[in-house]
């Protein structure tokens, strides 16, 4: 699982072949591939040092540990906004009509990424008032927001409403809500509507959501009456249809039977009498965890995704729509790096040995909900060779608390830093305080320069929200601080 192997075959777009400045010399990504680092397995600035230690944005990721603490969330700049344009430009070069790719934000949700993607020329998508909120004050126009989700609140409808912010009506309460709250202003209310698809993909169960026995979306057979019941509502613009089919896909053919199902609904709604100028097709492209992964480019699955659109709409005699798209993993993941401390060691004889690093199901619970692979280098020492086959272990109180099993790697000692790689997403967007162990600070790194993008937790903001009863009586402990 660690990255001695050399990625596989890269993407025949000429482009690709340049090799990025900033990893030259980079055993591990002699090839990166700079214009889809989605095909990486570090960031794009990753290099080594004088002495080969790793460094990524230009700063020694050893020296960011002693910094900022561990475990720590390294975000690369360079890596986020290469992601950014390769949506934009492949989908300006491969649509012929407009077009804007959404940042799926729950992919990994902070103000400064916001203010980032927003700069970039890219929308965003949000699933709650919190992602909503986030995106809203890291400055991205409201009008480029659309708000996702299988059960939102009427104050999580009435916030979009209020702000401009596109609804993504999933179901029949969304509609409920949207009478009560939508009529009466001045302009009616802009919506997609998300339906889902039928379309089976390979990806894990928890992450599929475009086979019909999904919890997000109308059913296929609700389309028609849904569209017709719109139609009847004044306060309603039917910007257009969404549909997702799943995340960590490598396959392009079902995002290409995508585009056909969708082009006949389009037809549909038109037929309708809803303007419906926007196709959002949702995102899903994978990203390289591990060596053996091979995702597609983001310019093969654009131009997969445009092309079919175009072909669709040309044989169902459609104008053109606009066409959107949410990435969320593949815009964000190879950014992350997480930087952990080593600390106890457990051989057991014949069996196993585990490290334990300072952090892990709380920062990162991809590995115990997904058994989701991961590649790690000690910071320090990543050309040295593998000595021996150990799981790193979380320290939490729960035995499935691994974060990578039988990895290879040299021999390590307590304070050696362990770079986790490929963490940019769904790593602090998903994390708990289990444990009561506070979050991890992250930091953004770029041109030597690393800036703290969201302050470490303490101990004492955990307890801010918890109350005791006056009735209960004071123990002399009270007072402690850590
Ligand atoms: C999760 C999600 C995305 C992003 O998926 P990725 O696999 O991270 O690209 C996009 N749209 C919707 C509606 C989602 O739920």
């Amino acid at each position: 699982m660690v990255s001695t192997v050399p990625p596989g075959p890269r993407t025949e777009a000429p482009a690709a072949e340049a090799p990025a400045a900033g990893v030259q010399g980079h055993p591990y990504e002699p090839q990166a591939d700079r214009s889809s680092p989605n095909r990486n397995l570090t960031p794009i600035s990753t290099s080594l040092d004088a002495e080969g230690r790793l460094a990524v944005g230009g700063c020694r990721l050893s020296e960011l540990a002693r910094t900022y603490g561990t475990p720590l969330y390294v975000l690369d700049e360079a890596t986020l906004r290469a992601t950014c344009r390769a949506y934009r430009e492949a989908l300006e070069a491969s649509y012929p009509g407009p077009s804007l790719a959404l940042y799926a934000s729950k992919a990994n949700s902070s103000l400064a990424i916001s203010a980032l993607v927003a700069e970039e020329g890219l929308g965003l998508d949000a699933v709650s008032a919190g992602e909503l909120l986030t995106a809203l004050r890291g400055g991205m126009p409201a009008e480029r927001i659309v708000l996702h989700g299988n059960n939102k609140s009427r104050e999580e409808i009435e916030l979009a409403v209020n702000q401009g912010v596109t609804v993504v009506v999933d179901n029949a309460r969304d509609l409920e809500l949207l009478a009560e709250i939508a009529p009466g202003r001045p302009a009616p209310v802009r919506l997609l509507l998300r339906f889902t698809p039928g379309i089976e993909c390979h990806t894990h169960e928890y992450i599929r959501t475009g086979h019909l026995d999904s919890k997000f979306g109308f059913d296929p057979d609700r389309l028609e009456p849904v569209l017709r019941q719109l139609a009847q509502c004044p306060w309603a613009w039917l910007d257009g249809l969404h549909a997702h089919i799943g995340s960590q896909i490598f396959e392009l053919e079902p995002h290409r039977d995508l585009a056909g199902v969708m082009a006949d609904a389009l037809a549909l709604a038109r037929s309708l009498g809803h303007p419906c100028s926007d196709l959002n097709v949702g995102g899903g492209l994978g990203i390289r965890y591990v060596a053996s992964d091979d995702p597609p480019s983001i310019q093969e699955w654009v131009s997969v995704v445009a092309e079919a659109v175009a072909e669709a709409c040309r044989q169902r005699n459609l104008a053109l729509p606009r066409l959107l798209c949410e990435p969320g993993r593949s815009l964000v993941a190879t950014a992350g790096v997480t930087l952990y401390a080593v600390g106890s060691r457990k051989e057991i004889a014949g069996l196993r040995t585990y490290v334990a690093i300072d952090g892990g199901m709380s920062d990162n619970p991809r590995p115990i909900t997904y058994q989701s692979p991961y590649t790690a280098l000690l910071a320090d020492r990543p050309t040295a060779a593998a000595t021996e086959t150990v799981t790193v272990a979380g320290k939490h109180c729960e035995s499935g608390d691994l974060l990578l099993k039988d990895i290879a790697l040299p021999a390590t000692a307590s304070g050696d830093v362990l770079a986790v790689f490929a963490t940019g997403a769904y790593n602090a967007s998903m994390s708990s305080n289990y444990n009561r162990i506070p979050r991890p600070a992250a930091v953004l790194v770029h041109d030597g320069i690393a800036e703290v993008v969201q302050r470490r937790e303490q101990p004492e903001d955990l307890l801010r929200y918890d109350v005791i009863p006056a009735r209960f009586s004071p123990v002399p402990s009270a007072g402690a601080t850590v």
